[in-house]
């Protein structure tokens, strides 16, 4: 996965900042610290056309133990 562009929602996040595609995103994780519990993870947006990936700050911890 290509590395993260921070973006800000700051209404609605429907469009990509890239290339324009207007009907949402795919999503992807990404783990913060590897071996770290529970793993925090970040959850990336992914745009469905051209692939690039955006970070909007939003975070999980993933608790399978
Ligand atoms: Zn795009």
């Amino acid at each position: 996965m290509t590395k993260a562009t921070l973006v800000e929602v700051t209404n609605t996040l429907h469009e990509c900042p890239e290339c324009g595609y207007r009907n949402g995103f795919h999503v992807g994780f990404k783990r913060i610290e590897p071996n770290g519990h529970p793993h925090k993870v970040t959850i990336q947006l992914v745009c469905p056309s051209c692939s690039a990936v955006f970070d909007i700050g939003l975070k999980a911890a993933l608790e399978l133990e």
